[in-house]
């Protein structure tokens, strides 16, 4: 005889197998479960439709070559990239087997571009040229993220679980930047051309050089993309500020010699 209750709703349990559940409270589940993929299932597939065209106007806004949308849609491999990974991010949240990486070696194959379809990339995102490009698994990417040809969001770690970076909102990232490992880099950052990027950066920064420095704080200029003539060299600055004090020494060891003579 079977004494034991549901523990869910306290009856009896009748049932010959161990369910725990009564029969009532086990269909609720099953059909909860049911209801909580087929949501799953409708806010991906929203992502996509509402994802994709975001993509296509970020090229028109952050490319002033692009001239109309057949050419967006057939010439330009950052696009394409971006809707195959779109799709196979969609089977991939699905647990569908393979496809989703089939998919991205596709897209490689394609563009040159490598994203893995785990990646979660936000609405407005814009990759112009591509070759060379890496989005590791469990790289984040927020909205309005415009990068260049040769950036890699890479993992410095063997280990499963979170080893990629997670980016802001309306940053940019310059041709051939890295940015590795599971850093946090702000909304509004703008990452110069060949950076190394391997600690936090704060929010309303521009970063430089390798390993990338931050340069210039609250201060970002949003309407221009990413013009390097702005942005400051914290090794020429270093340099001319020792050049300034050994002239200072000069002059006071000169005046020191001077003193001793007379
Ligand atoms: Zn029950």
């Amino acid at each position: 005889m079977n004494n034991l209750i549901c523990i869910s709703c306290g009856k009896t349990l009748t049932s010959k197998y161990d369910t725990r559940l009564c029969e009532k409270c086990l269909l609720g589940l099953n059909l909860k479960i049911e209801a909580d993929k087929v949501a799953k299932v409708v806010e991906e597939l929203n992502n996509i439709l509402v994802n994709f065209p975001t993509d296509i106007s970020a090229a028109f806004n952050k490319d002033p070559a692009a001239s109309s949308i057949v050419e967006v849609l057939t010439a330009y491999p950052g696009i394409q990239a971006v809707l195959l990974y779109r799709i196979a991010h969609f089977l991939w949240v699905l647990d569908i087997p393979f496809i989703p990486r089939y998919l991205s070696y596709i897209a490689y194959q394609i563009t040159g571009i490598d994203i893995h379809p785990g990646a979660k990339i936000g609405s407005g995102f814009f990759i112009d040229h591509g070759s060379g490009v890496v989005i590791g698994e469990t790289s984040e990417i927020g909205d309005n993220v415009t990068i260049y040809q040769g950036v890699t969001l890479g993992g410095v770690s063997l280990e499963k679980g979170k080893r990629h970076p997670t980016i802001g909102s309306n940053v940019v990232i310059g041709a051939g930047a890295k940015i590795l490992g599971p850093v946090l880099i702000g909304d509004n950052v703008k990452i110069g051309a060949n950076s190394v990027v391997i600690s936090d950066v704060p929010s309303n920064s521009v970063v430089v050089g390798v390993p990338g420095r931050v340069v210039k704080k609250d201060e970002v200029d949003l309407k221009t993309d990413l013009d390097h003539r702005k942005i400051p060299d914290p090794v020429s600055q270093l340099i001319s500020d020792m050049d300034r004090r050994i002239k200072k020494l000069e002059l006071e060891l000169e005046e020191v010699h001077r003193s001793a003579h007379i």
